[in-house]
């Protein structure tokens, strides 16, 4: 299932959840438990108040007297609680106080004042409070003592432990969620390190490896694999590199011995005009094999790391104005105008290698100069950029449609348009995108179709 959160977050929000959920049943949990042991307190409490009362009046065998109720007194007095301590005989009369003394008209529950012993709970004065009922047997007639005990601190601790839970949650929820994104970014930062290794990785530097800690975890077995990978990929790239580089050395041969031998039979009086069409023909499409194995056995080269550059100090104006002179021809038989604009620069000096500049110099004037239909305008123009410097060439040409336009530094690469119009490879943008890629230049292409192209070739800044 497809997710739109990243991995970081939906750990965040697990480990929060989680973080609360626990919270939550530990806080519910606690919650219980408290009010249980409260409201044994509170019971143990009274039955003890009620056994000790009990104790007290079996000693004496109920002997009413003033001395006895003197001791009643004595004991409600010395108990906290003791206006809510009282004793009944069962048809109801109270025996402790002794009437006519004022007692508190505690509403006791039915159920105790008919003699039934036990646990209940009654309100009195807007209070809760717990009511227990315990029938002695004494001398002459059975009694029933009442407690009651109140509920309210119980009440009151139950709710400032709530209110603490309730205020903590949001507090607890914030730092689970820090923590939470905290850790998920501690556990991803690797894999976040080793997306940006393998994303680095081209074919253009195929005998790179992921570095990893050796932590014998699972990230170090993922990159001990892609590095397993990356090497079988090397080994398959290179054989497939040196074949190409072979297959294209080797075919040069034949085709120039083929171009030469049709070159001897053009040269031969004897030949008829058919004949020597044919052979005008196979000098022409020997020259195009010839140059596409040139930029094959360059490409397969490039990919085996053979750089047969030499880099030194080039000046672009003098090599500029030189691949101009040589497009003249090509730029007349067409009918174009070219415009040079070198601006201010009389010498404009970078370090390069001069042969691979020449011909990606060239590539960008020839590809202006071939899909611009007669009588367009080409403009070549060099010029620096904060410190950067900057070979633009624009034509008014076919252009190149935004569908085309990502992929035409692939290697054959043709554009639909530019196929029907004239003869090519599909290698030469490729071809220049990797001699500006090891002169650290960057090549970009803009365009609009039907509105001609820009290619822009940018250096480092000079050293
Ligand atoms: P090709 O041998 O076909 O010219 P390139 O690699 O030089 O091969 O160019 C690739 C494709 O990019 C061309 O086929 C063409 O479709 C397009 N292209 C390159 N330069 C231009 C340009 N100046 N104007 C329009 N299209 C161009």
């Amino acid at each position: 299932m497809k997710s739109h959160f990243s991995i970081s977050l939906r750990l965040t929000l697990w480990i929060s959840a989680a973080f609360i959920c626990g919270f939550v049943a530990f806080g519910g949990a606690m919650w219980l438990d408290l009010n249980h042991t409260t409201s044994q307190g509170r019971t143990k409490t009274i039955t003890g108040r009620a056994r000790r009362l009990a104790e007290l009046l079996q000693s004496t065998q109920f002997e009413p007297s003033d001395r006895e109720s003197a001791k009643f007194n004595d004991f409600a007095e010395a108990t906290p609680e003791g206006r809510f301590i009282q004793v009944y005989d069962l048809d109801r009369n109270r025996i402790y106080p002794e009437p006519p003394a004022p007692a508190v008209d505690f509403p006791w529950p039915r159920q105790a004042l008919d003699g039934t012993a036990g646990i209940s709970e009654a309100p009195y004065n807007g209070r809760l409070y717990r009511v227990f009922a315990r029938r002695i047997d004494v001398h002459p007639k059975p009694l029933l003592i009442l407690v009651a005990g109140n509920l309210e601190d119980n009440r009151l601790l139950l709710q400032r432990f709530s209110f603490g839970l309730i205020v903590s949650t949001p507090v607890l929820l914030a730092v689970s969620a820090l923590c939470g994104y905290f850790l998920s970014r501690r556990a991803l930062d690797p894999v976040d390190r080793l997306t940006a290794s393998v994303r680095s990785i081209t074919i253009g530097n195929l005998s790179k490896r992921l570095s990893f800690s050796a932590t014998g975890d699972e990230l170090q077995r993922l990159a001990q694999t892609c590095n397993e990978m990356l090497a079988r990929l090397e080994n398959a790239v290179g054989q497939i590199a040196r074949f190409t580089a072979d297959a294209s050395h080797e075919l040069r041969s034949p085709l120039s011995l083929i171009r030469t031998l049709a070159e001897v039979a053009l040269r031969d009086p004897r030949i008829d005009d058919s004949s020597a069409s044919a052979f005008r023909e196979i000098v022409t499409e020997a020259e195009n094999a010839a140059l596409l194995l040139d930029d094959m056995l360059t490409l397969a080269r490039a990919d085996a790391g053979h750089v047969e550059a030499v880099f030194e100090p080039v000046d672009l104006t003098s090599l500029l104005a030189e691949v101009c002179a040589r497009a003249m021809p090509l730029v007349d038989v067409k009918r174009h105008t070219l415009a040079v604009d070198f601006g201010a620069c009389k010498k404009h000096s970078i370090c390069g290698d001069e042969t691979s500049l020449r011909r990606l110099f060239w590539i960008l004037l020839d590809n202006a100069i071939k899909y611009t239909p007669a009588g367009g305008r080409i403009a070549l123009s060099l010029d620096c950029v904060n410190g950067r410097s900057r070979v633009t060439v624009t034509d008014t040409g076919i252009g190149i449609s935004a569908a085309a336009l990502p992929h035409i530094f692939d290697r054959f690469y043709r554009a639909d348009a530019s196929r029907s119009y004239e003869e090519g490879t599909g290698l030469g943008l490729a071809i220049a995108k990797w001699i500006a890629g090891i002169h650290q230049a960057t090549l970009t292409a803009h365009s609009d179709e039907g509105l001609g192209a820009t290619f822009q070739l940018v250096f480092p800044p000079a050293a």
